[in-house]
């Protein structure tokens, strides 16, 4: 196996704590396939082990400092189990969540998720997909799951030079299923549904929009309704919102399953939405705004800026005086200092006054690591109308 030589600038950044090594780094490329390669210095000085992707822009990703260490079966297993055992806090609450979180959890471009007793993973780099086996083997040794889905059709596979594909591993698994999380039941969609079935990190935030509910509260960009299900039981009355007629047929059937009727499901642009509420007067006790990820390239993040900045200040015009809005950002481009910034200029538009209760950020399954931005992207606040 002929170690991958990388640049002065790219061993840096490895020593900073970023798996990540660019083409441009790599001054000797492997002759190797995809898979486990050496990677050593501009001098020859062994840096450990990565995964390596011939095709894609990023090259390679650091999985173990430590040169002398193998990347076998055992690896895999013992990475996978230190992940798995971090979640217990999260299992002891929900049977719907993230497993592995890619480089948040030191398993590059790896991603699992668990939906009561089948799992849905994610393999996204080239280097990763060729060991597939010993990482479904692992998976299958420490959940004893009845089936395993690879959602392999996200659009980065393609840079990867990998197909899109959605494929069963191991066993069956369901269309549709039922999970759990706070008390609250909704129905996961692992074949078709966004992401791999469901948005799992929103759980927290979900439990806390749950505790400050009342009144009359709308849910903006509803998706099957997870908020609004939360929202449902603290406040009267609760409007979800989504553009999406599917989406909503979901939302409905959760509320059926959660035994709540005072949820109405309203299919609108929330932008659209949102202004003819103001021109009504209408007010809400609590609202929640998450829209879906308006900025999905740097160069779109100026018109993404003015879309987050419009829905938060027509939202913060609507709360009835002591409410409550949640609102959050999943585009990882918007930075937090500038949803903070874009907030402060909905707030100042608005004409209310608005206090920050709370800023949030990510849950512990979907670990965010300081050295590692990519691993972010996910940002919340918890607003009030003072007056
Ligand atoms: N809050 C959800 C996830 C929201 S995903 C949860 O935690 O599960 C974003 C949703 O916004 C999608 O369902 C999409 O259909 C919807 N959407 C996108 N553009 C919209 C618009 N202009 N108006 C209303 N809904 C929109």
């Amino acid at each position: 196996m002929s170690a991958a030589r990388i640049s002065q600038k790219g061993a840096r950044r490895v020593a900073a704590g970023h798996p990540w090594i660019f083409r441009s780094d790599v001054e000797r490329r492997p002759s190797d396939e995809p898979g486990v390669v050496a990677v050593e210095d501009h001098r020859g000085k062994p840096l450990g082990s990565a995964l390596w992707s011939p095709a894609s822009e990023i090259s390679l990703r650091m999985l173990d400092h430590d040169a002398r260490v193998i990347i076998d079966a055992a690896w895999w297993d013992a990475r996978i189990e230190s992940a798995i055992r971090r979640r217990a806090p999260v299992a002891a609450r929900a049977n719907a969540y993230r497993l592995v979180h890619g480089e948040g959890d030191g398993l590059p471009s790896l991603v699992c998720d668990r939906y009561d007793r089948w799992l849905v993973v994610q393999l996204l780099s080239a280097g990763l997909e060729r060991h597939r086996d010993a990482i479904l083997a692992a998976l299958v040794r420490h959940c004893a799951p009845n089936g395993v889905l690879a959602r392999n059709d996200a659009a980065v596979r393609t840079r990867e030079g990998l197909p899109r594909e959605t494929t069963l591993l191991m066993g069956d698994v369901p269309r549709e299923i039922e999970v759990e999380e706070d008390g609250v039941r909704f129905v996961a969609a692992p074949w078709e549904g966004q992401k791999t079935g469901a948005f799992l990190d929103q759980r927290e935030n979900r439990a806390l929009v749950g505790r400050v509910a009342r009144g009359r509260a709308l849910d903006c960009f509803s998706y099957h309704g997870s908020f609004a299900l939360h929202l449902a039981r603290g406040a009267e009355r609760v409007t979800s919102l989504d553009i999406s007629a599917p989406a909503l047929e979901r939302g409905r059937a959760n509320a059926a399953l959660n035994g709540l009727a005072n949820i109405e499901f309203v299919e609108a642009d929330a932008f659209e939405y949102l202004r003819a509420a103001e021109r009504r007067r209408d007010r809400f006790e609590t609202i929640v705004v998450d829209p879906p990820a308006f900025a999905k390239s740097r160069a779109a993040l100026s018109g993404a800026l003015r879309g987050y900045k419009e829905v938060n200040l027509r939202a913060m015009r609507l709360l009835a005086p002591g409410g409550m809005l949640f609102t959050a950002s999943c585009s990882f481009h918007l930075s937090r200092s500038l949803f903070h910034e874009m907030l402060e200029a909905a707030a100042a538009d608005s004409g209310r006054r608005i206090a920050l209760r709370e800023l949030r950020g990510q849950p512990l399954d979907h670990p965010e690591l300081l050295t590692v931005p990519e691993t972010g992207y996910l940002k919340g606040a918890l607003l009030e109308a003072i007056d």
